[in-house]
């Protein structure tokens, strides 16, 4: 019997998938990847005889009766999935039909590209005074959210937040922002393609944010940055400060 891996492709950039996932996709006779997001530079990695499925054309069970297929004909199987896929990644579902069919499977995490998008930008999320949290969320889409969940209701918190698969809605979720409580002079970057050779960066205010969206045309692969890490202000750490104690340095 073979066995599947989940690997993290990374944001974009065909060099930030993990030394781990790249030795196994360069092992695999069989990958599956997530066409619409995963870049295909990647797949230059695999062997030539390699056998590769682009999953934008299948369904779950497709993808599913693949891996088992090729598991049991003894294959190594790769499901490179785009950024790490704990987030928004679909994962769930993969994983509890290996366990439902005895297919042994394991994974790999992989460079999110909410992390790609701080990166590119030379940001910090938790900037020591101004934001020591993250919310990572998303407006609803065809996938519902909870009603707990609401921007708006995460607004108030004014911390830092990056918003997934919703560049598209911007101007809702530029006034449901507004309503939870951001002022409107609060920054907000859009990075469309984080780490891949046509990226681009948009840097703003609420205020300005919708406007430069819609003239540069990004309606996808997008994500929204918002909160005060962006802004001018910030505070010296206490860990490289002289006085303090080295341990976690
Ligand atoms: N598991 C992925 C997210 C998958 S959901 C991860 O960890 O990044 C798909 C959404 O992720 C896109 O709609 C977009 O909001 C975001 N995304 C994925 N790759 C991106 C990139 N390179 N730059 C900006 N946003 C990206």
């Amino acid at each position: 019997m073979g066995i599947v891996h989940f690997i993290g492709a990374g944001p974009g950039d065909k060099e930030l998938i993990t030394l781990k996932g790249y030795r196994l996709l360069q092992q695999a006779d069989v990958v599956i990847y997530a066409g619409s997001l995963v870049n295909p530079e990647l797949l230059e990695y695999c062997k030539k005889d390699c056998e590769i499925h682009n999953s934008a054309h299948m369904d779950l069970d497709e993808i599913i009766d693949v891996m088992e297929v090729s598991v049991k004909a003894g294959k190594e199987v790769v499901r490179l999935q785009t950024g790490d896929f704990s987030i928004y990644g679909s994962i769930r579902e993969q994983v509890e039909e290996m366990k439902k069919r005895n297919i042994s499977f394991d994974c790999v995490p992989g460079v999110s590209s909410f992390l790609g998008a701080a990166s590119q930008l030379g940001v910090e999320y938790t900037v020591p005074e101004v934001s020591q949290s993250v919310i990572i969320t998303r407006m609803e889409g065809r996938t519902p959210v909870p009603a707990r969940e609401s921007l708006r209701s995460y607004a108030q918190h004014r911390t830092s937040m990056v918003i997934f698969l919703s560049v598209l809605g911007i101007e809702k979720v530029v006034e449901e922002l507004i309503a939870g409580g951001y002022p409107e002079d609060t920054p907000v970057a859009v990075v469309y393609k984080a780490t891949w050779a046509d990226e681009k960066k948009l840097i703003g205010t609420l205020r300005d944010i919708a406007g430069q969206v819609k003239v540069s045309n990004i309606t996808k692969t997008a994500l929204i940055m918002v909160g005060d890490f962006l802004g001018e202000e910030f505070y010296y750490s206490k860990l490289y400060d002289r006085g303090f104690s080295h341990e976690y340095r």
